[in-house]
């Protein structure tokens, strides 16, 4: 097992956690007692999509000052009581995350670095001034719903339960500050492929006008606000025909961030790979950080450094850069075939999977679904 770290992140490692079934206990379940028969479970999994179709409870927990965590429960998923006046309706105060539950062979099912997950968490939890949660409940509450809701855990190839945690600012209160009444909910949906067609090169337009964070900002932190700062160049680009967008530094427009919710690397012909690095301005992925394993594993040389677009689109065009991909939990690993922007359309590696971003799609999704080894125990049995 290599101990090299390659994440900024140091959470607790699955070996380290206790099991599952005791974690689960830490939010105790009331039972929904309206859940989706049989029937309507099969037909959710009959057509599987992204975030669509939801199971049948949630995992909660509130935050105060005086009283730190209470009330932690499993129970029915259905609408919250919020006031109008919350602030998270308000200012935006939420942070989220998003993991899988995989269904081995065996029925067992797992989930990929849920310790990394936490500590992210509680990260972006700090640069938004909210409280944050122990590791092990966070963990303990992938536990507790994926063991009410294992029925909900697809068994097709490429599917998964998609694991949403967030927390919100639930109190009443129009003043600017931290909020006194938080939120902590899991909540979960059976999830097809990402991308409708598969592992096919999606096409990328690089956003010249606009950025979706700034030095300083929230660029590190998994929370809507730079979600929303995303949409609208998103929207402009799929009127344009692209799949996705490319941002750039907002210090000084020219070098390589990140797609709005995927980190992006590229793959020199001469087998180096380079992805940009973390600056504060980007979002460590726990994909990124397993892909830089797996390359170092495999002896690869790997740089995280500054990427500028005009070199980027020199080496593209010279065959310099052989592959260029984006990746994240959502969509695994993504290639990219196409990157254009404003005076420029490059095509990369004639539009198809280049063999490196095809092997490390392999190998991640091997170990995820347990047709591999596991050599640095990232695996958590959840069920
Ligand atoms: C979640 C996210 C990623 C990918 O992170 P993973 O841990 O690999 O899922 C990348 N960029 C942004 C902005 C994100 O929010």
């Amino acid at each position: 097992m290599s101990t090299s770290q390659v994440t900024t992140l140091t959470g607790l490692s699955a070996a380290e956690l206790p099991a599952a079934a005791e974690l689960a206990a830490r939010f105790p379940l009331t039972s929904n007692p309206a859940p989706a028969s049989d029937a309507d479970v099969d037909t959710v999994m009959g057509s599987l999509s992204f975030g669509v179709a939801f199971t049948d409870h949630m995992v909660r927990a509130r935050w105060t000052p005086a009283r730190g965590w209470h009330e932690h429960r499993t129970e029915s998923f259905g609408p919250l009581t919020l006031s109008p006046a919350a602030a998270v309706l308000h200012y935006g105060q939420e942070i989220f995350e998003g993991l899988k539950a995989y269904r081995h062979a065996d029925g067992s099912v797992w989930t990929f670095r849920p310790g990394f997950n936490a500590a992210r968490f509680n990260a972006s939890a700090r640069r938004l001034a909210m409280p944050e949660l122990p590791e092990e409940d966070f963990v303990a509450s992938l536990a507790a719903l994926t063991a009410v809701d294992a029925r909900w855990v697809p068994s097709v190839p490429g599917s998964s339960l998609y694991l949403r945690p967030f927390m919100i600012a639930t109190e009443p209160f129009l003043g600017v500050r931290s909020a006194h009444e938080l939120e902590y909910l899991l909540i979960a949906s059976p999830v097809g492929p990402y991308f409708t067609h598969g592992f096919q090169p999606v096409s990328i337009w690089v956003a010249q006008d606009y950025h979706r964070v700034g030095p300083g900002g929230m660029g590190a932190a998994k929370t809507g606000g730079n979600y929303a700062a995303s949409l609208l160049p998103q929207q402009e680009a799929y009127d344009k025909g692209f799949e996705q967008v490319c941002f750039l530094d907002a210090a000084t427009g020219t070098h390589l961030e990140e797609l709005g919710g995927m980190n992006v690397f590229v793959v020199d012909a001469d087998g180096t790979v380079r992805t940009p690095a973390l600056t504060g301005t980007i979002l460590e992925g726990g994909t990124r950080a397993a892909i830089l394993q797996l390359l170092r594993d495999a002896g690869r040389t790997v740089r995280e450094e500054t990427i500028e677009l005009a070199t980027l689109l020199e080496e593209i065009r010279s065959g310099e850069v052989a592959e260029t991909f984006a990746c994240g939990t959502a969509a695994v690993i993504t290639p990219i075939g196409r990157l254009a922007g404003e005076g420029f359309d490059v095509t990369v590696a004639d539009g198809r999977p280049g063999a490196v971003t095809t092997e490390l799609y392999t190998t991640l999704t091997d170990i995820q679904y347990g047709r591999r080894e596991d050599p640095h125990s990232w695996m958590y049995r959840l069920v």
